[in-house]
């Protein structure tokens, strides 16, 4: 199928309608989005501009994402290179080429983006047109999905954890997703713990009015099987850069995949920002979902969760603001902050071999403000 990109500057509306004026110039299966009311079509809007895309050259993150040296005197000293994956650069060089793909502001970046892509063909493929996911108030995952429908034409479903959020103003992050065309759905947090049980999905999905033969089913946090797959090219990306390479997790989903793209002789080290001890089995259930059996080469430290997800400490504060300072990037707080706090402590207390060089994955940027 040819999905066509929608670069309307209008961004409360999900994606183009079948009746703008690209999709007469051109031939290919209807890519737009059923409206989640069932009408059919979405309305037309004519200053919506759609771009014929080959499936495999949308889904494919480009150009792959640098590999930069920085210097850092707390590595440095024990003799250690630090080295920073910048997937928070996907789609966003200057090699990238707007012409032929569209904006760069529409694509989802960081490992969001490699967990989706392969769910992405997989909806398209299956012609399924809703793309319904689950996420708290501020996922990643979901403004990423909210921007990657909008991208390629899905409509999408967010459920939110939390229905006191439902009479607020939405925050940055939600705003974001709602901009993106997402259709949020605040359930209470009991119903939102048992949303992921097949009987209780098929539920939600009817209150919502949604045909289930349409929707595509994105877990929270986005990991499933192909999710893990989109991520072996991070790990084989930096096959021979490494001996250690250190990725922040929530679901694990993005460290099963890159440990098993990586390297005889490479580790991958995983620092969850969740508490809870739940993350070894939930990588290695990942690992055996993609690939059949757990692979060996990666480790977790489970010491720098800060008391779990989104919270934070004055020092992990600092720590981050002058990380900012010294290498010129902005840092993520949910993850990569903590992350790259682990590592510092660790190359400190003499983790790392002398004359080795560490990987820091870099895996997302921060979070909208406004
Ligand atoms: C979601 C996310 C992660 C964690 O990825 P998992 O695959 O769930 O472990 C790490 N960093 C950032 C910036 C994220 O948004």
């Amino acid at each position: 199928m040819i999905p066509r990109f929608c670069t309307c500057a209008v961004r409360a509306t999900a994606a183009c309608s079948t009746g703008s004026r690209s999709t007469r110039r051109n031939s290919g299966a209807g890519a737009c989005p059923v409206r989640l009311d069932g009408t059919g079509e979405s309305d037309v809007h004519n200053d919506c501009v759609s771009l014929p895309v080959d499936l495999d050259t949308a889904l494919q993150p480009r150009p792959s994402s640098p590999v930069q040296e920085v210097q850092d005197e707390r590595f440095e000293r024990q003799g250690v290179r630090l080295l920073l994956k910048r997937e928070d650069l996907i789609h966003a060089t200057l090699e990238w080429d707007s012409a032929a793909l569209g904006p760069v502001d529409l694509y989802p970046p960081g490992n969001k983006w490699r967990k989706l892509a392969p769910n992405l063909r997989a909806a398209a493929e299956s012609g399924r047109r809703t793309l319904v996911t689950f996420g708290g108030a501020y996922s990643n995952h979901l403004r990423a999905t909210a921007a990657a429908g909008r991208l390629l034409g899905f409509a999408s479903v967010g459920v939110v954890r939390g229905d006191e959020l439902a009479g607020r103003p939405l925050n940055p992050s939600l705003a974001r997703c709602a901009a993106d065309g997402m259709r949020l759905v605040f359930v209470d947090r009991a119903a939102y713990r048992r949303a992921a049980e097949p009987a209780h999905v098929a539920a939600l999905l009817a209150d919502a009015g949604l045909d289930p033969d349409s929707v595509y089913l994105l877990p929270e946090g986005g990991s499933n099987a192909l999710a893990v797959t989109g991520c072996v090219d991070l790990g084989r990306e930096l096959r021979g850069a490494a001996e250690t390479v250190a990725v922040p997790c929530g679901t694990g989903g993005t460290l099963a995949g890159l440990a098993a793209g990586l390297d005889a002789g490479q580790r991958a080290l995983g620092f969850p920002v969740l508490r809870g001890g739940f993350l070894d089995a939930a990588t290695r259930d990942l690992q055996r979902a993609a690939f059949a059996a757990p692979t060996a080469a990666w480790t977790l430290d489970d010491r720098f969760h800060f008391g779990g997800f989104a919270r934070t400490s004055a020092e992990l504060e600092s720590f981050a603001a002058d990380f900012e300072q010294r290498h010129g990037l902005a840092v993520e707080r949910l993850y990569v902050a903590k992350m790259l706090y682990g590592l510092t402590t660790l190359a400190a207390e003499g983790a790392f071999a002398p004359g080795t060089a560490v990987a820091a994955v870099i895996t997302g940027v921060p979070e909208p403000t406004a």
